[in-house]
C-alpha cells in the first residue's frame, strides 16, 4: 500500500517505444489527478523523454508528481547496439526480435524494484508478458495496456479465433473477418507474414504468451472511449473473456499549449513558431502528414511524397524522421523547398503533433494509423488519410475508413515492416485533395467534429471514461483494504 495520504499506488511500465510510452504518461496523469499514486519504470535513455512528457507542476497542472523509476535494458545483451533503448532506434526490421528478447530479459530486476517499491497494482505493456507472473508473486492484479483500441483488439482476436485466412487460396483473395461486427474485408497481403503463415515459430511462441498472460491478469485498460467504439468494447469483453476499461483519449489530458506541445521528443521546430505559420493559414486548409515514431520509408518513396503534395496544391505540413534528412539532397525534387515557400512546412525530427492536430488550420491527416495518432486525428474533429504500415495498422484503417467514415485510404496494398508498401504521386494526389476539398471532405469533418466533441464529454466529470476510470479505481482499492 502506498503512504498514508495516497491511498493508492501504481506501477507504470511501458514497453519503450514512444507510441507505448506517451499514452502512459498521459495515462499517469489521469490517476495522479484522481488521487492515484503513480511510479512510471522505465529504461535510463527514456527518462528524460518520459519526464519531458510529464512537464513541470504548474498552476493549471498541480497534480503532476510522478515518481520515475530506471530499470537497464540489457541492449548488448539481447545484441543490439549499445543505447538502442527505444523502438525507434532499432537499426534494421531483422533486429526486432532481439528488441523484444531484451525486454524478455527485464524479469528479475523488475521483480526487484517491485520489492523495494511495493505498489498495490502493475499496469503494464501486452509485450511484458511476464509480469503477470511477477504481480501474482506479490499478490497484486496486473492490468494489461496494448496501446490500441477496441476495434483492432477484436479484430485481432477474431482472426487467432476463426483463422479466415487459412480458408483462402491466395494473398489478394479477401475474406470477411468472422464474427466481427460490420462485415470487415481483408485480404492475407495486409497481415505480418508470422501470422499469415504460422511459420515463425517465435513469433507464434509470443503472440501465445501475450494472450495467456493476458487471461490471467486482473483486465485490460485501452486508450479509447466508449461512444467511439462502444460496439466492439462490448464484443471484446465477450470474444476474449477480458474484463475492460476505456479510459480515453488520455492525450486530452494535455489541455494547455506546453502540454500538448511536449510529449515524448523534444519537438524540432519552436512551438509558437508552428502556431504562427499555422495562424496564416485559413480554417481547414493544411494537409499534416507524419507517419509516428518507428516507420521509416525509403527514399524513393519520400520523393512520390514530395510530388504528390506539389501536385495536390494543398498547403502541407511534413514530418520526415531525423535520419532521412541524411541523404535528403537525393532524393527531394529539385527546387521542391524553395518553390513550397509560403505554402509547406517541412519539420525534419519531432513535430509537437497534438498542438498541430488542435489548430484550426488542419483539414487532414495523412496517418500511417498507429492508434495514437488515429485518436489524436479523431480528438481534434480531423479527416484522415489512412497509409498504414505494419502492426495494427491495417486494423485502424478499417475502422476510420469503413467505420467512422472519417478517412479515405491512400490505397496501401500490402504489409511491409517499418518500410511500408510502395505508394504512388498520383495517389498522394488525389487522397490530399478529397480530404481537404469538396462535399465528401466536409462530410468527414462534420462526423469527425462530433466524434471530437463526444471525445472531451468522455472525459469530463460524469463521462463515459471518467466514470471507467473511477470504476478501476474503485475495484482496485476495494481489491486492496
Ligand atoms: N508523435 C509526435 N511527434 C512526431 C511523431 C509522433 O508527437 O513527430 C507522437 C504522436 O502524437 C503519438 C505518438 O508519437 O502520440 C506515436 O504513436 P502512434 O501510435 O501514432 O504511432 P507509432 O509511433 O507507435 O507507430
Amino acid at each position: 500500500m502506498g503512504s498514508e495520504n495516497q491511498k493508492l499506488h501504481i506501477f507504470l511500465f511501458p514497453f519503450p517505444a514512444h507510441g507505448h510510452m506517451i499514452p502512459m504518461v498521459d495515462m499517469a496523469r489521469l490517476f495522479v489527478a484522481r488521487g492515484v499514486g503513480v511510479t512510471i519504470v522505465t529504461t535510463p535513455l527514456n527518462l528524460p523523454l518520459i519526464s519531458r512528457t510529464i512537464g513541470k507542476q504548474t498552476p493549471h497542472n498541480p497534480n503532476i508528481i510522478i515518481n520515475l523509476v530506471p530499470i537497464k535494458f540489457p541492449s548488448v545483451e539481447a545484441g543490439l547496439p549499445e543505447h538502442c533503448e527505444n523502438a525507434d532506434s532499432i537499426p534494421s526490421p531483422s533486429l526486432i526480435p532481439n528488441f523484444f528478447k531484451a525486454a524478455n530479459m527485464l524479469q528479475q530486476p523488475f521483480e526487484q524494484l517491485l520489492l523495494q517499491h511495493h505498489p498495490d497494482c502493475v499496469i503494464t505493456d501486452v509485450f511484458f508478458p511476464w509480469t503477470t507472473d511477477s504481480a501474482a508473486k506479490f499478490e497484486i492484479p496486473r492490468i494489461v495496456f496494448h496501446g490500441t483500441g477496441s476495434f483492432a483488439l477484436c479484430a485481432a482476436e477474431c482472426m487467432r479465433l476463426y483463422q479466415p485466412h487459412k480458408k483462402v487460396s491466395s494473398d489478394s483473395e479477401p475474406f470477411v473477418i468472422p464474427n466481427l461486427p460490420g462485415e470487415i474485408t481483408m485480404t492475407k497481403l495486409v497481415m505480418p507474414e508470422h501470422i499469415k503463415n504460422d511459420e515463425d515459430v517465435e513469433w507464434t511462441r509470443m503472440d501465445k504468451e501475450w494472450k495467456e498472460a493476458e487471461l490471467s491478469s486482473f483486465g485490460v485498460v485501452v486508450n479509447s472511449f466508449y461512444e467511439l467504439d462502444g460496439v466492439y468494447a462490448d464484443h471484446y469483453k465477450k470474444v476474449s473473456g477480458s474484463k475492460t476499461w476505456h479510459i480515453g483519449p488520455v492525450s486530452l489530458c494535455n489541455r494547455d499549449l506546453k502540454g500538448k506541445a511536449n510529449r515524448g521528443k523534444e519537438a524540432s521546430i519552436d512551438e509558437h513558431e508552428c502556431l504562427k505559420w499555422l495562424d496564416s493559414k485559413k480554417p481547414n486548409s493544411v494537409l499534416y502528414i507524419c507517419f509516428g515514431s518507428v516507420a521509416n520509408f525509403l527514399e524513393s518513396q519520400l520523393k512520390e511524397i514530395a510530388m504528390g503534395l506539389e501536385a495536390s496544391g494543398q498547403n502541407f505540413i511534413w514530418v520526415m524522421r531525423k535520419s532521412q534528412k541524411d541523404r535528403e539532397e537525393e532524393w527531394i525534387p529539385e527546387g521542391f523547398e524553395k518553390r513550397m515557400e509560403g505554402k509547406g512546412l517541412i519539420i525534419r525530427g519531432w513535430a509537437p503533433q497534438v498542438l498541430i492536430l488542435d489548430h484550426k488550420a488542419i483539414g487532414g491527416f495523412v496517418t500511417h494509423c498507429g492508434w495514437n495518432s488515429t485518436l489524436e486525428a479523431v480528438s481534434a474533429g480531423v479527416p484522415m488519410v489512412t497509409w498504414p504500415v505494419f502492426a495494427d495498422q491495417f486494423y485502424n484503417e478499417k475502422f476510420v475508413t469503413e467505420v467512422l467514415r472519417v478517412g479515405v485510404p491512400v490505397g496501401v496494398k500490402k504489409y511491409v515492416e517499418i518500410v511500408g508498401d510502395s505508394v504512388k504521386k498520383e495517389a498522394i494526389e488525389k487522397a490530399a485533395r478529397r480530404v481537404i476539398e469538396g462535399e465528401e471532405a466536409e462530410e468527414m469533418r462534420n462526423r469527425a467534429k462530433k466524434f471530437a466533441k463526444m471525445a472531451r464529454q468522455a472525459l469530463d466529470e460524469k463521462g463515459s471514461s471518467y466514470l471507467d476510470l473511477t470504476a478501476l479505481i474503485q475495484e482496485l482499492e476495494c481489491r486492496c483494504y
